[in-house]
């Protein structure tokens, strides 16, 4: 073993919390994007979902991916995950409460 961490996000100084708090520097649409980013879903099936075309879509992520400090559209879509309950204004979304401090368990507590 080596004495590096083993934290993945200490080993590549990749980490998509740090993108957490500039969420709010992106445009209403660029939120909608981005949350729906968290998907999985590819260009395609986004521009579908959004009605606009696919090279819109890829300049949307882009975008994102640049004003978030991330290097790749997969972070962006991590971190759209970790940011999903302030993202989704959908009032039936589960998500929302799953992501509230008091249902974490308490090793997630702040
Ligand atoms: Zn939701």
């Amino acid at each position: 073993m080596t004495n590096r961490s083993a934290c993945a996000y200490w080993r590549t100084r990749a980490n998509p919390l740090r993108g957490m708090s500039k969420v709010n520097r992106l445009t209403a649409r660029e939120k909608e994007v981005l949350l729906l980013l968290g998907t999985g879903l590819g260009n395609r099936q986004l521009a579908r979902e959004l009605h606009i075309a696919e090279r819109t879509v890829k300049a949307h992520i882009a975008r994102i991916v640049e004003k978030l400090g991330q290097e790749t559209r997969l972070q962006a879509a991590v971190l759209s995950v970790l940011v999903h309950n302030t993202l989704c204004d959908d009032v039936r979304c589960s998500c929302r409460y799953a992501a509230t401090a008091e249902e974490l368990p308490p090793a997630f507590a702040v």
